[in-house]
């Protein structure tokens, strides 16, 4: 088996009076260019890559030199020289290489650290927030409305690509496309981000002149928005995709709709109910009647009962406001308010005076019945 290994020297592309210095940078060179992560698709990277380790395990170790100077691969064969205790793991090595300079083992990732470089450069666009206030009629029954906002949204001319009309994406020429550079700094060879494409791997020809390259401008837009029949103070509407534009073609970000109530004339919300509270005449209530009092939808009928007290509260079935869920509609409930006549004429004076001295406690139960449970409150 070992006598088909390459030669040390060979793999390294080393004489065999090669310095440790002309080692570690020969090793330096070929590791970034065979390491696995470089070449996905090379199915031997890993091999080579191990046989590079092996090399420069070997050559970096004077008595492990000394013994493949003299043996070749036959020196660390089982039962061989002494060295059959196997190498290192390649990484290690790699590792030891470039911590030397004190860097430790953040080094690695440095180099090899990455991701979809493709896509760094297309960005999603924020998210916006509209608040919006709506009537009490529209929260009940549901609403479509067009709102109008100032937000960032994809350039027309160049429809978000950020390349003028007519010029093309190409390969970035500062990274060949990799969206990577690897510059050098002494001893060290680091790998970046390309700052010329930002990491995308292309660049534009020529940015769009409306939007300088970016893809989107502020502009006015109008996003239409359904409003569901029941929704509440404060529900927050995810409109998708009318956000901002992404930066360059990159997906938008969402619109999120927070509706605002309006407060109403005469209703007042209570979940899925409406309340009104509906003022009457004392003679209404007394003699009872028939009363129009209103609904979101127009008014609607009420038949007061003879006797009718002040606060009494009518319930009208499914008038409120329709459950968001699907579930039955709301009531309105309507507590009649009985007003006392105020600024009475001489006439309606003396009426009321003789309506009095009809009266007694028979007319007036409840009175009757406090009376009697006060009555020690009066001795
Ligand atoms: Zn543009
Ligand atoms: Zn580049």
């Amino acid at each position: 088996m070992a006598a088909k290994k390459r030669d040390y020297y060979e793999v390294l592309g080393l004489g065999r009076n090669a310095s440790e210095e002309e080692i570690k940078r020969a090793y330096r060179k070929l590791a970034v260019k065979f390491h696995p992560d470089k070449n996905p698709d090379d199915p031997h990277a890993e091999e080579k890559f191990k046989e590079l380790g092996e090399a420069y395990d070997v050559l970096m170790d004077p008595d492990k030199r000394a013994a493949y100077d003299r043996f070749g691969h036959a020196a660390f064969a089982q039962g061989g020289a002494g060295f059959g205790g196997g190498f290192h793991d390649p990484f290690d090595i790699f590792r030891e290489v470039f911590g030397q300079a004190g860097f430790g083992g953040g080094i690695f990732e440095t180099f090899f650290g990455g991701g979809n470089a493709h896509t760094q450069d297309r960005q999603r666009g924020s998210d916006l927030r509209y608040d919006m206030r709506i009537d009490l009629e529209e929260a009940a029954f549901g609403a479509e409305k067009e709102i109008e906002i100032e937000k960032l949204d994809t350039c027309n001319k160049c429809h978000g690509s950020g390349a003028e009309p007519g010029s093309r994406t190409v390969s970035c020429p500062a990274c060949g496309g990799r969206g990577q550079v690897i510059s050098s700094r002494g001893f060290f060879h680091i790998s970046q981000t390309c700052p010329r494409c930002r990491g995308a791997g292309e660049i534009i020809e020529k940015p769009c002149r409306e939007c300088r390259g970016e893809g989107r401008v502020e502009k006015l837009s109008r996003v239409k928005l359904k409003i569901p029949a029941g929704i509440k103070e404060g529900s927050r509407l995810r409109s998708s995709h009318n956000g901002e534009a992404g930066i360059r073609g990159g997906p938008p970000g969402d619109l999120y709709v927070v509706i605002h109530i309006k407060e109403h004339k005469i209703f007042q919300r209570d979940g899925d109910n409406l309340y009104c509270e509906v003022p009457i005449p004392f003679s209404l209530a007394a003699l009872g009647g028939e009363l129009d009092v209103p609904t979101l939808e127009g008014k609607a009928h009420l038949k007061v009962p003879p006797g009718t007290q002040s606060g009494q509260i009518f319930k009208l079935r499914s008038k409120g406001i329709a459950n968001i869920n699907g579930r039955d509609r709301g009531d309105l409930l309507t507590r009649l308010i009985v007003e006392v006549p105020s600024r009475l004429n001489v006439e309606q004076r003396r009426k009321l005076e003789e309506f009095a001295a009809l009266c007694d406690e028979e007319n007036t139960p409840l009175r009757k019945s406090f009376f009697e449970r006060a009555k020690e409150f009066f001795k």
